[in-house]
């Protein structure tokens, strides 16, 4: 089942569907596929065409195939496809049994060549990789033809078939279509379909020794799968008249319609695999799966939920001109999607002892706390308050700035969801001065209630009760770049990364309801941020909390939006 979609969009691309099926170009026909290459996890870049391709397929109830494009033997693994099977089933969407694999079709698609080359609309060319580089000319100049164009079709058949026996070294030859080397789109110049490269498939193992390119397989692919809508990036614009031209020679009655539109870009991160690839196999991160990552893999374990993705995907839509999305807007789609759905903790991340003093020793009351201040289907829980508590550091200061609304010298703040606490004193190190903790009293009449001679108090804090609480990691993470463009500037991209994109912080205290956290569950923590238990470093009783998003909305403030 496809999640539920609103279907209130429409776009280009739908436009060109509508089309189609007035004119019964498919026969009413919706067929659509998400062809991955396994050579990297999949990134948020990928989830907007997962979603087009799934979403119009839903829509229009039609079908969309999950296809592997595993037809470049070098990079491909079978942990990356394990990888994209599970991002994409988590991103909510379901293929049934349309599980593809272009490497599936390499006999068909040697097939293919060979009836290309028999109508004479191939050719073997024996010319090198620099020189047919050369001869292809450039944007302002023609190309020049190969010598070997001209070879008889018997005498392609024979070198091609002796190319797949394996009787040629690596670039010896190439097959090449025969099109035109004069055509002002440089694709259309004799484009090289098969190449020799002796290298092991994670599939196929060294059953091939020649491999389809992707304009070769890609087309191909679609039509055997009877496609109706291929729909891929910009930068495949000038590859359609190929795509068109073989589907054309072939005779195919299977023709899809190749659609392009804008890649996603966002900004304050990189979304290329081979980008990535270098991010993780230098070290910059710790795996494909870093919460840092722009990695489906990476999104799920910082604490992303799949609805906030796909939200973010619908909202940006789908366009023909390439644009950098802010970061801020995903971030507002995790947000408002957490706001809802997360329960409300409290947890203190850089502890501070407050004591206090006319608080029973050894006296413990149950607070009740509710576990979403706007939903109380969500219930209740009840949080131990004791004489000793934990707040946070930045709770308290000794000479309060202007407009600071929590603790201080006079001052007085209340406890969330408990008592009305009147500054005492502190305790300092004797030696560095440090304040070790803060003393107060506490009004025992204001629990849950204002106090009966109606007086103000500065702000609300949160605490956690020192006894009581349990220790927890907490990792604070910000932007894997320090710059907007990271892939525009200068120098290597590497050189922006942002020093300061993890903080980790080894003295957290939470409430004790936490040590039964599961490793992916997830929490407001009040005043905080919304927070996830780490999927692969948390253990029972050991939480590890990832920070997802604080609780600043940066986005919606600066486009002048309305909060919901
Ligand atoms: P990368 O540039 O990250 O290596 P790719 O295009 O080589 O990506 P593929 O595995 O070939 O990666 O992509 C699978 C599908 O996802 C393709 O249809 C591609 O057009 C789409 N896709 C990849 N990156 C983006 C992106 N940034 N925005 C939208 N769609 C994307
Ligand atoms: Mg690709």
């Amino acid at each position: 089942m496809a999640p539920a979609q609103s279907f209130t969009q429409t776009d280009f691309i739908r436009e060109i569907i509508d089309e189609h099926l007035k004119t019964n170009r498919f026969q009413g026909r919706v067929a659509t596929r998400f062809p991955p290459e396994p050579n990297g996890y999949l990134h948020i870049g990928h989830a907007k065409s997962v979603c087009l391709n799934f979403g119009i397929a839903a829509q229009y109830g039609g079908t969309c195939n999950l296809r592997m494009d595993d037809t470049d033997p070098s990079g491909e693994t079978q942990e990356y496809v394990d990888s994209i099977i599970h991002d994409v089933k988590w991103l909510g969407f379901d293929w049934g049994d349309r599980l593809y694999y272009a490497s599936d079709y390499y006999e068909q698609l040697y097939q293919y060549a060979l009836k290309l080359i028999e109508k004479g609309k191939a050719y073997v060319c024996s010319l090198s990789a620099d020189d047919i580089r050369e001869y292809r000319g450039t944007l302002t100049e023609p190309g020049k033809e190969s010598p070997y164009r001209n070879r008889s079709v018997e005498e392609n058949l024979d070198l091609f078939k002796r190319m797949r026996a394996g009787e040629f070294e690596d670039g010896a030859h190439v097959l090449r279509a025969k099109i035109d080397m004069a055509s002002p789109n440089i694709t259309m110049r004799d484009p090289v379909l098969y190449r020799i490269k002796r290298t092991h498939h994670y599939r196929t193992g060294t059953k091939w020794c020649i491999y389809p390119m992707y304009d070769f397989a890609h087309c191909l692919s679609d039509s055997l799968e009877r496609i109706t809508h291929s729909i891929c990036t910009l930068e495949f614009e000038n590859n359609r008249p190929l795509y068109d031209w073989i589907l054309d020679q072939l005779n195919l009655e299977s023709h899809p319609q190749q659609i392009e539109f804008a890649r996603l870009n966002l900004s304050y991160t990189v979304l290329s695999k081979r980008r990535l690839i270098e991010l993780v196999q230098n070290g910059y991160v710790t795996g494909w799966d870093d919460p840092r990552m722009p990695t489906l893999a990476g999104m799920r374990r910082r604490g992303y939920t799949p609805e906030a993705i796909r939200n973010f995907c619908e909202r940006i839509g789908v366009a023909k001109n390439d644009s950098l999305v802010d970061m801020g807007l995903l971030e507002y789609f995790v947000r408002e999607d957490l706001n809802q759905r997360a329960q409300r903790a409290m947890g203190v991340l850089r502890p501070l002892r407050l004591v206090i003093d006319n608080y029973p020793e050894g006296k413990v009351e149950e607070v009740e706390c509710p576990n979403h201040p706007q939903n109380p289907d969500m219930g209740s829980r009840k949080v131990p308050f004791s004489r000793v508590l934990y707040i946070e550091q930045n709770d308290f200061h000794e000479n309060p700035p202007p407009k600071y609304n929590r603790l201080g010298p006079g001052r007085e703040v209340r406890l969330r969801y408990a008592y009305i606490i009147k500054f005492a004193g502190v305790v300092k190190d004797e030696e560095t001065g440090q304040i070790k903790e803060v003393h107060c009293t506490y009004d025992p009449e204001t629990r849950n209630g204002p106090p009966s001679d109606g007086r103000k108090v500065e702000g609300v804090i949160h605490w956690v009760s020192a006894e009581h609480s349990i220790p927890a990691e907490v990792r604070l993470y910000d932007r894997l770049f320090q710059v907007a463009d990271p892939m525009d500037q200068k120098d290597d991209f590497t050189n922006y990364l942002n020093p300061k994109s993890l903080e980790t912080l080894t003295n957290g205290r939470v409430e004790p309801a936490l040590a039964t956290v599961k490793p992916g569950d997830y929490f407001q923590f009040e005043r905080l941020g919304y927070f996830c238990n780490d999927l692969k470093d948390s253990a029972p009783g050991n939480p590890v909390f990832n920070r997802i998003v604080t609780l600043r909305d940066s986005w919606a403030k600066r486009s002048g939006q309305e909060k919901k």
